[in-house]
């Protein structure tokens, strides 16, 4: 079976409705697909009712942005109860921040000379969480910019005007936010960091002592030779393997569904040490 813990649909930045979601991961042949919003459990009542129509169990998930050591880390929550108090409680706080953080780009960008895209990319959001992807496709759709790419690589990206801080949880609130719910904290996608092997390793240490269980050793967009790394790290650490796509779209064939599939042989499939359940209740 094709396990896919790793995925976003419109209830965050992704495009598809989470029931539309489940249904592109069937066709695409995942047998357990993780629904895991930024800093969002919205989706999950209806990807849950999608996925048992069309027999594919459903991971109950999220993706927290946290500071660690100055930096945003993104920690997956695998198997989480998405009504237990304290994660809630978390994920409101980071909603806040997120709103906050959006009104900020909106008001940067403008700075930059660009028009107001604040009404679009809400409407991008369709009410779900603002993040930097709805701006992007908002300056696409006011014309400002040809493509989402270049909006990233212009205004949106790393060090650019649009690539407005945070004040994230802790790493180690979300951590214990996650296994209050329940669920098995995982490593999302660490090469996307691009720290050095010493403060990955440093990262891994800090999480591993805040109660983390997982390391995403497979993510859509990478490479063999790193994916085969991380699993030797992830055995270093006492850590479990997780393996996503981190799909957000399907016009983005780099994170397609079921596309971080296998883990390799050797690795300690997240599944095997953690019950992930089927869902929310
Ligand atoms: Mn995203
Ligand atoms: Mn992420
Ligand atoms: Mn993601």
């Amino acid at each position: 079976m094709i396990y896919d813990l790793h995925a976003h649909s419109n209830a965050s930045d992704g495009v598809l409705a989470p029931r539309e979601l489940v249904q592109a991961a069937q066709i695409a042949g995942v047998g357990a697909l993780a629904l895991t919003d930024h800093d969002t459990t919205a989706g999950l009542a209806e990807a849950a009712v999608a996925a048992a129509a069309v027999g594919i169990e459903l991971v109950a998930g999220v993706e927290i942005s946290a500071t660690a050591a100055g930096r945003t880390v993104h920690v997956l929550g695998l198997g989480i109860d998405p009504s237990a108090p304290a994660l809630a409680a978390l994920l409101a706080a980071q909603s806040a921040a997120r709103f906050e953080r959006a009104s900020g780009i909106n008001t940067a960008l403008m700075r930059a000379g660009l028009r107001d895209c604040w009404e679009v990319a809400l409407a991008c959001a369709q009410g779900g969480t603002l993040g930097r992807p709805h701006f992007a496709r908002a300056l696409v759709a006011t014309g400002q910019v040809p493509d989402e790419k270049l909006a990233f690589k212009r205004y949106l990206g790393a060090g650019c005007v649009g690539d407005i801080s945070c004040d994230w949880v802790p790493l180690a609130a979300a951590v214990a936010a996650i296994g209050a719910a329940g669920g098995i904290a995982c490593l999302a996608h660490p090469c996307k960091y691009k720290l050095t092997r010493t403060r990955l390793l440093a990262l891994l240490e800090q999480f591993c002592d805040a109660g983390g269980g997982g390391l995403e050793v497979r993510s859509g967009q990478q490479a063999e030779p790193e994916t085969r790394d991380l699993c030797i790290i992830a055995r270093k650490f006492g850590l479990a393997a997780s393996c996503g796509s981190d799909f957000h779209d399907p016009a983005q064939p780099w994170q397609a569904l079921g596309r971080a599939w296998p883990l390799p042989v050797e690795a300690t499939p997240v599944w095997s040490r953690h019950a992930l359940g089927a869902g929310p209740n």
